[in-house]
């Protein structure tokens, strides 16, 4: 067979060369396969949309059919080759008349039976068709440009897209990055998903696409490879990405082995109290825990939030000025300058990032150990992995323990401790009541007035 390729791009939406060196290839690969030589390539790079263009290659082709110069012809697809029925019904005239053999890719066009023309015909007039091909067309074009590493779509929430010497390229957006770090952080700090979720809406944070973050979304942004400036298709690392990371590969490490914890995954199931004292206030009679009774109404007179002793019973008050009391002692404490000298040594200020580095370094072990469990790695890589970290991460405990006392205190110790606090989600303040007191809720005799003396606070540090 004598081939000639005919090559068409309309409106391809990201590169016009590229496009028609895609239906090139793909072409090529199946008059290879049909054992075809490929004796002629006809390209139109009719980018517009005016139906009536003249086709310099088209009319050059139907030529080289018409004289028998060629006698097969390969497309993408039927729509590649016309445009209108009335060019349809010319290529099926020529084609029974000089008895040419088409092809496109994936299949045979075969003009020569009724059944053959039949379907040309409905292929090039159902609207469907045209969508599904340009589709079809678009993921040939993803796969090209991820393989490439390069950007398809929009870019990513955290990202911003720019022309870099002619490529496009993803750099991180000023706030969206700083959202999906700050997501990063705080998750690789234990909070849950759920809590940072809340907090960012609580914030007016905008998330992609809505005002909402859900958490199914957060996690999907913090585990993207492109966050690290890393490629993926489909489901795959396929190498470098055209853009710039917007974390440290640390903190990436730190939150996808925090993912795949698979205990993290059934704590996430469990529940997150709701509430800032459940499970830290002790009680004053029997020393147990006290947990929190929902207002409700009870022999019809309404009873308010409330703590209540889960192992003696004896011990209950209402949780509001309970919560205020704790709240307002902490706030206190928290801007007294002296607490961050009781609590740290870190008088540099090194802690941050020395603590970045040895929960990097935990990542990494637990990297290698996950990889050596798929059989990614061999035991030997696994013992030299763990040789290179160990001495590293030893060394970096060591200055972790000298520098920090108690902990996540640090963070919301400041010129606006308030503020902070505020600020702080829920689960922190609850780390931080628990690192810095302890709260004891003494019984009260019967009389019912709340005493704040019987809420006894005892400092820690
Ligand atoms: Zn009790």
């Amino acid at each position: 067979m004598r081939a000639g390729i005919y090559a068409r791009i309309s409106q391809d939406p990201y590169e016009t060369t590229l496009g028609v060196q895609r239906q090139i290839e793909d072409c090529t690969r199946e008059a290879k396969r049909r054992g075809w030589e490929i004796i002629e390539t006809y390209v139109d790079n009719d980018v517009s949309a005016t139906r009536s263009k003249v086709r310099p290659e088209y009319v050059r082709m139907m030529a080289d059919v018409a004289h028998g110069h060629i006698n097969a012809l390969i497309v993408w697809d039927i729509d590649r080759l016309t445009r209108t029925p009335r060019e349809l019904e010319d290529i099926i005239d020529l084609a029974d008349k000089m008895n040419l053999s088409m092809a496109n890719i994936g299949g045979e066009i075969d003009l020569s039976t009724p059944q053959g023309k039949m379907t040309a015909r409905i292929k090039g007039s159902v609207a469907r068709h045209e969508s599904d091909q340009s589709s079809r067309r678009l993921k040939r074009a993803y796969q090209q440009r991820a393989m490439a590493g390069k950007m398809h779509g929009y870019a990513g929430f955290g990202f911003q897209r720019v022309d870099r010497d002619g490529e496009l390229w993803d750099i991180p957006h000023p706030e969206q990055a700083e959202i999906v770090n700050e997501g990063a952080r705080r998750y690789a700090a234990g909070e849950s998903l759920r809590g940072i979720c809340q907090d960012f809406m609580r914030r007016g944070i905008s998330g992609p696409k809505t005002d909402n973050w859900t958490t199914t979304t957060l996690r999907q942004i913090m585990q993207r490879p492109v966050n690290i400036g890393l490629r993926q298709y489909r489901g795959e690392i396929i190498g470098k990405a055209n853009a710039d990371p917007i974390m440290t590969e640390d903190l990436y490490n730190q939150v996808m082995a925090r993912l795949n914890d698979p205990e993290r995954i059934k704590h996430a199931l469990g529940r997150t109290p709701l509430y800032l004292l459940t499970s830290i206030a002790k009680c004053g009679f029997c020393g147990g825990t006290m947990r929190m009774t929902r207002a409700r109404v009870v022999s019809g007179k309404n009873a308010p939030d409330q703590y209540n002793c889960k192992d003696c019973f004896k011990v209950r008050r209402k949780r509001e000025p309970v919560d205020q009391i704790v709240t307002g002692a902490v706030i206190a404490r928290l801007g007294d300058p002296k607490i961050m000298v009781a609590l740290s040594k870190d008088t540099k200020g090194e802690l941050p990032r020395l603590r970045d580095k040895l929960d990097g370094l935990k990542a990494r072990l637990d990297v290698a150990a996950d990889q050596f469990a798929e059989g990614t790695i061999t035991g030997d890589q696994l013992k030299r992995i763990n040789s290179k970290i160990m001495p590293d991460l030893e060394e970096t405990k060591r200055r972790v323990g000298h520098l920090e006392g108690t902990n996540p205190v640090l963070a919301l110790i400041g010129r606006d401790a308030a503020q902070s606090w505020e600020n702080a989600p829920l689960e922190i303040q609850r780390q931080v009541i628990d690192a810095l007191m302890t709260v004891t809720i003494m019984p009260a005799g019967s009389g019912g007035h709340f005493d704040p003396e019987l809420i006894k606070i005892e400092w820690k540090v």
